[in-house]
C-alpha cells in the first residue's frame, strides 16, 4: 500500500501535477476540495456544513474532512494506495490519517507567496473532464477549448479572487505549513521547487517517488 500526500500552498501545481503522476503511478487522485465542491454542488449535508469556510477561504473543520476520507478509503480502487491532492491540512488530519493508512512520501511543491495570487487568478478549468489551465502560464491551444478533451465549457471557482486567494494564503501559513516540519520528522518529505516549468517539476516529483 503506497499512499502519497501532495503538499503546498493554493496554486502551487498540486492538482496539475497529480493528473500526470496518476497517469505514472496508477493511484488514483483524491481531492478533498474536489469532493467538497460536489458536495456543496449537491447541497449534502456536507456540503451545506462545508460552503460558509469555502467562500471566507477558511479551512473547513477537520472532523468534517476526516470522515470524508475514512468513507473514500474504503472504496474498492483505493486498495492499492491512493494520491491525496490538499490532505491533510492540519496536524490532527495527518495524525487521523496515520490511524486509517500509512504514507509512504510526502511532496512538498513550494512556490513563493508573491506567485500565488497571480497563478489562482489565472486558473479556469475544463467543466466536462476538470483539465486545469492558465490564462498566460499554461492557456489552451485553442482560445476557450478545452486541449485534451475539446470542450468549449470552462469555469473559474468562486474563490479564486484576489481577496479570499490571501485569506487561504494566511490559513496555509498558520495551519498546514507546521505539517512540512512533522512529515519531515518523519524523513518521508521531499521538497520539490514548483516555480518552474510544469514538465520539469512533474519530472522531479517521480524521480522522488522512486528514491
Ligand atoms: P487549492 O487547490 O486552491 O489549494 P482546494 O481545492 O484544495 O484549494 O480547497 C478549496 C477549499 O476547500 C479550501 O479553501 C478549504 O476551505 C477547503 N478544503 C479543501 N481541502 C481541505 C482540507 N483538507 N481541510 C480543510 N479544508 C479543506
Ligand atoms: P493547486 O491544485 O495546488 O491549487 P493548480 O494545479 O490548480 O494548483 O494550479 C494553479 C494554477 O497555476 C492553474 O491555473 C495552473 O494552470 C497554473 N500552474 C500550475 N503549475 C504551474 C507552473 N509550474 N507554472 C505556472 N503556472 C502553473
Ligand atoms: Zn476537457
Amino acid at each position: 500500500m503506497a499512499n502519497i500526500v501532495l503538499f503546498g500552498p493554493p496554486g502551487a501545481g498540486k492538482g496539475t501535477q497529480a493528473v500526470r503522476i496518476t497517469e505514472s503511478t496508477g493511484l488514483p487522485q483524491v481531492s478533498t476540495g474536489d469532493m467538497l465542491r460536489a458536495a456543496v454542488k449537491n447541497n449534502t449535508p456536507t456540503g451545506i456544513a462545508a460552503r460558509k469556510f469555502m467562500d471566507a477561504g477558511q479551512l473547513v473543520p477537520d472532523q468534517i474532512i476526516i470522515d470524508l476520507i475514512e468513507q473514500r478509503i474504503n472504496e474498492p480502487d483505493a486498495i492499492d494506495g491512493l494520491m491525496f491532492d490538499g490532505f491533510p491540512r492540519t496536524i490532527p488530519q495527518a495524525v487521523a490519517l496515520s490511524k486509517i493508512t500509512q504514507v509512504s512520501h510526502v511532496i512538498a511543491i513550494e512556490v513563493p507567496d508573491e506567485k500565488i495570487v497571480e497563478r489562482i487568478c489565472g486558473r479556469f478549468s475544463c467543466t466536462k473532464c476538470a483539465a486545469v489551465f492558465h490564462d498566460i502560464f499554461n492557456p489552451t491551444k485553442v482560445t476557450g477549448v478545452c486541449d485534451l478533451c475539446g470542450s468549449s465549457e470552462m469555469k473559474r471557482r468562486a474563490d479564486d479572487n484576489e481577496t479570499t486567494v490571501l485569506q487561504r494564503l494566511a490559513a496555509y501559513h498558520e495551519q498546514t505549513s507546521p505539517l512540512a516540519e512533522w512529515y519531515e520528522q518523519q524523513g518521508i518529505l521531499s521538497r520539490i521547487d514548483g516555480d518552474r516549468e510544469i514538465n520539469q517539476i512533474t519530472q522531479d516529483i517521480l524521480a522522488a517517488l522512486i528514491a
